[in-house]
């Protein structure tokens, strides 16, 4: 592939280039995203324009330091500090009362707002250098799969990104856990990195409000652009439990956490493709595998993707939601 953005390690001319309100893709810990000045509207309007993103998907600003969570939340209550104290940085957003710099924008007009500091040493010098909140959705085209690589960001945005900063493979490989307060109490929005039996062991069980599954059946969920077609490849997804070869399908490929488990004794026989997400059964391993997997099957010209459900517990919640919204 000819390339026509940079990538490399160079925070300081991706922090010039923030400042001049472009867009720079970032490695976190989840995905790669699409930074740019989250109390600069103009930039802002560049993220949905680059990745066609509907206005009232609101964004994630990532920070960090607590001080600027200060400037840009109203008020932290006690229960989220806590989960603050013991997820960040790493995989966890939380949505609080936004304070008026954070421009509408970022928000889809809501009066609050999402934010997390992210486990990554490149994104955390960005930000600090450039003494800027970043706007950052993931940096591919809205609705489709998230990248994990910066190679992934510049097959789908290089041209719309003034740089690509290249922190290797995304550790965690799913996004964010998003915790809202509904009613004072913490609501999951959206299942990621950081598993409801991790904060549960920290808040206690049932702490943890449980609407989210009532919601992802709607269209009209609690977390706006929660939507439930997502992270879809081009190449019709289903899931299956016990996956076999529809009849006029000619060439399948099958996804699967662990090809052990499966009930067939020779699935290369029946499977184009093969993509095993780890041969232990491994869900942090499977998690940090699934959207580059998903992809590489994306790319070999197939009738048909068969996704395995992931087990219902830690990684698998999250992992099930994402095959769930990239079926079709
Ligand atoms: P991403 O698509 O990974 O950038 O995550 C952004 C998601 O965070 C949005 O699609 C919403 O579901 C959620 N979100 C962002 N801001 C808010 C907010 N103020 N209130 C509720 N959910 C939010
Ligand atoms: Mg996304």
């Amino acid at each position: 592939m000819s390339q026509r953005v940079e990538i490399g390690v160079d925070v300081s001319r991706a922090v010039s280039q923030i400042l001049s309100g472009q867009l720079v893709a970032i490695p976190t810990e989840t995905v790669y995203g699409l930074a740019a000045d989250a109390l600069n509207p103009l930039a802002v309007a560049r993220i949905f324009e680059a990745k066609q993103r509907p206005k009232f998907d609101p964004l994630i600003v990532h920070i960090a330091s607590q001080e600027t969570l200060a400037l840009i939340a109203k008020n932290v209550p006690l229960i989220i500090q806590k989960l603050i104290d013991q997820f960040w940085p790493g995989p966890l957003t939380v949505v609080l009362p936004k304070h008026e710099c954070v421009p509408d924008l970022v928000t889809s007009g809501l009066s609050s707002v999402a934010i997390r500091m992210p486990d990554h040493p490149l994104a955390l010098q960005l930000i600090q250098q450039s003494e800027k909140p970043l706007a950052a959705p993931s940096a591919n085209l809205f609705g489709r799969t998230s990248p994990t690589t910066a190679l992934h960001v510049a097959e789908q945005l290089e041209e719309h990104v003034a740089y690509i900063l290249d922190g290797g493979p995304c550790k965690v490989g799913i996004e964010s856990t998003i915790i809202g307060l509904c009613n004072d109490v913490p609501t999951l929005l959206r299942p990621g990195g950081i598993t409801i039996e991790q904060i549960e062991s920290l808040l206690g069980k049932g702490a943890i409000s449980s609407s989210y599954s009532e919601n992802q059946s709607t269209d009209s969920p609690l977390a706006p652009g929660q939507l439930k077609e997502h992270y879809a490849p081009l190449t019709p997804l289903i899931i299956a439990k016990k996956p076999h070869r529809p009849d006029g399908c000619r060439r399948v490929g099958l996804l699967t956490l662990q090809k052990a488990e499966l009930d067939q004794q020779r699935p290369e026989l029946f499977f184009e493709v093969i993509e095993e997400l780890s041969s232990t059964g491994n869900l942090t391993e499977a998690a940090s595998n699934f959207f580059a997997a998903i992809r590489r099957l994306d790319a070999e010209g197939l009738d048909l993707i068969i996704a395995t459900p992931f087990p219902a517990y830690g990684l698998g919640f999250a992992l099930n939601d994402r095959l769930s919204r990239a079926a079709r």
